[in-house]
């Protein structure tokens, strides 16, 4: 079968990451339970920031969030190491600009997930994945974004959200843990 996959909140825990950077750089100590209970992608709200000040800030660290030590989610680099195994098709589709394309593509190769060359496409917009989705005849679809999931509420490929707090209100199936997988493609 053939499987598309989001990067950023989809297989690694970018927003995560970031927020405990922005901690550690704005010198603060704001919890976890706090972040967790955000209904915005961005993270900004959680540290009294405004838009502006948020984009500067996530701009300021885009860096270090994407190519230092951000973790994949539980289960994800093993579960696609799976699927490659048994002979599936991976494809990651990603909203990265562009000029991150290559560097994500290698930073994934590095942190373990099984990565083709002509699987790997970046720089769309989010309404313009579902072209990519479209023209791959993908059988899945993982991705965790509400403007993006949106987009893909009409079509044959299968797609799940990846739980989180600010796509809840998504009346769409939905994976909670990258062990569920394998139950749910059994199914
Ligand atoms: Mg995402």
């Amino acid at each position: 079968m053939r499987f598309g996959f989001d990067i950023d909140d989809t297989l690694i825990n970018l927003r995560e990451f970031a927020f405990h950077l922005y901690n550690e750089k704005l010198n603060e100590n704001v919890e976890l339970s706090v972040f967790k209970a955000l209904k915005t992608i961005e993270i900004h709200e959680a540290f009294g920031l405004d838009k502006e000040a948020g984009g500067k800030m996530w701009n300021s660290l885009a860096e270090e969030v994407y190519y230092s030590s951000c973790p994949a989610f539980d289960g994800a680099v093993e579960t696609l190491q799976e699927l490659e195994k048994n002979g599936h098709e991976i494809y990651y589709i990603t909203a990265r600009k562009a000029e991150h394309g290559e560097r994500t593509k290698n930073w994934m190769i590095e942190n373990g997930f099984p990565v083709k060359d002509d699987h790997f496409f970046c720089g769309m917009k989010d309404h313009e994945k579902i072209h990519t989705i479209n023209r791959l005849e993908l059988d899945y679809y993982f991705d965790d974004k509400p403007a993006v999931l949106e987009t893909l509420l009409d079509i044959p490929t299968k797609v799940y959200a990846i739980d989180n707090s600010y796509n809840r209100e998504l009346d769409i199936p939905r994976l909670a843990s990258w062990f569920e997988l394998k139950e749910l493609i059994s199914e």
